[in-house]
């Protein structure tokens, strides 16, 4: 691993700014933690408002703005493949941050590169437009990079959705300052590194690693951040949207969720296996996760039974062991909340089938471990069921029919993703057009795609990542009129005198 200033056997970090690692401004640091092992793992500077500043500034001066889109996608192609080659160090550096297993961070980075290369084709193939305004006139419009975009990410998937943000926003020829999780940072770090190697030019791509309050502030704040690219909590949405809002800058806000996973009684085997991956992938950990489970009421019972057993069997354990299926919560902190809203849920009359309680055993005794829990017959408006836990913690309700599923699905403040399970047809799209959410799976959850527009409703966020929707929102449009008449245009009739 690269390094600022080794010590020791423990990789210490610097910030990453025009290309280079160097210390913070406070010459601070802090500390990055195995949650599996509860272990310190490296220790990454600690920057504030000072560092930031040199970031834009360094963003500033880079040419990688006035670089043309075929050079840009030539480098951004070049990246997704060292992206590639690298890739085993990305996912140790994951499992080792986030506690992720080693066979889910795998799957999922090996998919990073598309990112890249989707991304650097628009770069050399998104056109202007002509426009019909008649006349002798020709106008057109064309797109112009934003400048320095500010990006502030979440620490359950680092690489997956700093990804979601660079590829999009380097291709239409931004440069970036990225404030990572304080709890992930080191995969953002290396990212910086591949860049760099593909032929990105100084300054395109800055991280400062520290905490939202100060360095994470520092970004939002700053005026020459054009831009800002959030995907956190709705609570840190809320307050950024409110600076972003002064500044009269546009924010993309990827938030919180609390999907509904919808299983008809056409769909029983299916939809139990897909409601077990929805809700305990990643350790619930993750912003779409399968959090309220709504099954047809005549199959209601032998759902949330199967769900029950299935979630015993799921493999907790060490996440470098490719048999393991789950792994530790992030943070003592994330596992603490688990644990807070199980005891609501039962305190609100939930019956736990499964879980609900840390494994036991010396395996577990130093990680953050906490077992996948199934929570029955909990009330639709129950806390437990209304509110973002971000853990393995599914709620399971019934419905009757088709119009109580669609109110069930639609009864959160969030609007972020669901999936239905059966197989007819028309009913499928039928429910999943009904749905509030941004992302409907059909007979599938959590599947993601460059290509596919991604991004919630209501207290869910604003604006979408991936697909040209995306890459244009890292754009402003400048329309050009040009008088194409030989005539000249002389409005006032006055001559001046003398
Ligand atoms: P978080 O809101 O605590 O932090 C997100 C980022 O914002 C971090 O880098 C943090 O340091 C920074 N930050 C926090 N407060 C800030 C402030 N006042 N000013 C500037 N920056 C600030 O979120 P988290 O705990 O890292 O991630 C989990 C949350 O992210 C969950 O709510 C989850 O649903 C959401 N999420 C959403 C999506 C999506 O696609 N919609 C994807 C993943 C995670």
């Amino acid at each position: 691993m690269t390094s600022s200033e080794p010590r020791g056997a423990m990789p210490a970090y610097g910030l990453f700014i025009d290309n280079a690692f160097t210390p913070a401004a406070s010459g601070r640091t802090f500390e990055v933690e195995n949650p599996a092992t509860a272990a310190t793992i490296a220790t990454a500077a600690h920057g504030d408002a000072e560092d930031v500043a040199r970031a834009v500034a360094a963003a500033e001066r880079s040419v990688w703005g006035r670089m043309p889109g075929a050079e840009r996608a030539r480098i951004l192609t070049r990246a997704a493949d060292i992206l590639a080659e690298r890739m085993d160090d990305f996912v140790a550096a994951e499992v080792a941050q986030t506690g992720r297993p080693i066979r889910e961070m795998k799957a999922q980075l090996a998919r990073t590169p598309e990112w890249y290369a989707y991304f650097g084709a628009l770069a050399r193939t998104h056109e202007g437009r002509v426009h019909p305004f008649g006349g002798s006139y020709l106008n057109y419009s064309h797109r112009r990079p934003l400048g320095v975009v500010g990006a502030l990410t979440p620490w359950n998937h680092p690489l997956l959705i700093l990804t979601k943000k660079v590829a999009p926003a380097l291709a239409a020829g931004n440069t970036m300052v990225v404030k990572p999780s304080e709890i992930a940072p080191l995969t953002p770090l290396m990212l910086g590194e591949v860049l760099a190697e593909a032929g990105l030019p100084a300054g395109a791509y800055n991280v400062v690693t520290g905490f939202g309050p100060d360095a994470g502030a520092a970004v939002v704040n700053h005026p020459s951040i054009a831009k800002i690219d959030l995907t956190g909590g709705t609570p840190t949405g809320r307050k950024v949207a409110a600076i972003a809002g002064e500044r009269l800058i546009p924010m993309s806000a990827e938030l919180g969720g609390k999907a509904s996973v919808v299983v008809f009684a056409d769909m029983v085997e299916a939809g139990t296996a897909g409601a077990l991956f929805a809700s305990f992938v990643a350790a619930g950990q993750t912003c779409v996760q399968g959090a309220r489970l709504l099954v047809e009421r005549s199959v209601y019972d032998e759902v949330v039974e199967t769900l029950g057993r299935r979630a015993r069997a799921i493999r907790v354990g060490d996440p470098t062991d490719p048999a393991t299926e789950m792994g530790p919560l992030v943070s003592a902190r994330q596992r603490e909340t688990a644990e807070r809203y199980v005891a609501i849920g039962r305190e609100e009359g939930g019956r736990v089938v499964a879980g609900g309680a840390r494994p036991g055993g010396e395996a577990f005794a130093r990680g953050y471990y906490y077992t996948p829990t199934v929570l029955a017959d909990v009330a639709s408006g129950a806390r437990v069921a209304q509110e973002e836990i971000f853990g393995p913690v599914v709620c399971c309700l019934p419905f009757e029919d088709e119009a109580d599923a669609i109110r069930l699905a639609n009864d959160t403040p969030f609007g972020l993703a669901a999936s239905v399970w059966s197989r007819e047809v028309s009913r499928a799209h039928r429910v999943a057009h009904a749905i509030d959410a941004g992302i409907v799976w059909v007979n599938d959850h959590h599947r993601i795609d460059p290509s596919s527009p991604w991004g919630g409703f209501a207290a869910s966020g604003l604006g979408k990542e991936n697909g040209i929707a995306c890459y244009e929102s890292y754009t402003k449009v400048q329309s050009v009129v040009v008088n194409l008449s030989p005539e000249p245009f002389d409005w006032f009739e006055g001559e001046a005198e003398g």
